[in-house]
């Protein structure tokens, strides 16, 4: 199994990361990716990518919560990275609109000029989006060419599943969310498909049932992965064996 998105270099880890790591392990989880949020961050991505070089990813990009006036600046600095070859995807990136729509313009233009780097770089990106689909799809109209990707955390209807699939053959992460009692996402797994979902913890939120509300980490991706396969009618092995194929294909990883 593979944690295709957290947050384990974050603060919430800082005193007892490498035994979350073991856990992890032990749980079965092979790979893990940590996505971006700004600037600043990378440097803990860094940190914790020397630390367990094959065990972890980095992908590198801005949150579209991260945006502010001086948003350029902090892509103009990420861009250079994007030349090392260190970072195997564009990420987080995406539209936040939930909380804060002052920056609304600068976050559909921070997505655009990333997504190029995606189609630039021939590399995926890890899509956030709330309440910003419209947004999303507005950006991806403006584009000549989409690159690959995965909408992480997806929390979009049969609607949404259907005008992304009119735009590009994209990938859907899926969580802690799915095992919730009033989700709708259950519902949709028959429609994205197994073949286009790939699992994620979102650590250190959203942790799965029966651990809701406590600190998420990556040992917990066999609570949603086998909640998958009941809700498909599949053993948990199916799930893992074609959800790790996925993320392999997705993100370029090595087989194994
Ligand atoms: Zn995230």
């Amino acid at each position: 199994m593979i944690d295709t998105h957290s947050h384990i270099y974050c603060d919430a880890f800082d005193e007892d990361r490498d035994e979350v790591v073991a856990r992890a392990q032990q749980a079965g989880i092979n790979h893990i990716i940590l996505p971006n949020e700004n600037l600043k961050s990378v440097e803990l991505l860094r940190r914790m990518h020397s630390q367990y070089p094959d065990y972890t990813s980095m992908a590198v990009g801005l949150h579209p919560e991260e945006v502010r006036p001086d948003y350029l600046e902090e892509l103009n600095a990420m861009r250079h990275m994007l030349d090392s070859d260190e970072f195997i995807a564009v990420g987080e990136i995406g539209i936040d609109l939930y909380w804060d729509k002052t920056y609304r313009n600068e976050q559909m233009e921070a997505l655009k000029i990333q997504l190029q780097w995606c189609v630039d770089k021939d590399i995926p990106f890890i899509m956030h989006c709330r309440d910003g689909m419209d947004e999303i799809l507005e950006v991806m109209d403006s584009m000549p060419r989409l690159p690959r990707g995965v909408f992480h955390c997806f929390g979009g209807d049969a609607e949404d599943v259907k005008r992304l699939r009119q735009r590009g053959d994209f990938y859907f992460g899926v969580g802690g969310v799915v095992t919730f009692k009033k989700s709708t996402l259950p519902a949709l797994l028959p429609e994205i498909g197994l073949d286009r979902i790939v699992l994620e913890t979102d650590a250190p939120y959203l942790a799965p049932v029966p651990m809701r509300g406590k600190r998420n980490e990556s040992s917990f991706i066999p609570y949603i992965n086998d909640f998958i396969a009941q809700t498909l009618g599949v053993t948990p092995e199916e799930v893992s064996r074609v959800t790790d194929r996925n993320a392999r294909t997705l993100f370029g990883l090595d087989a194994g």
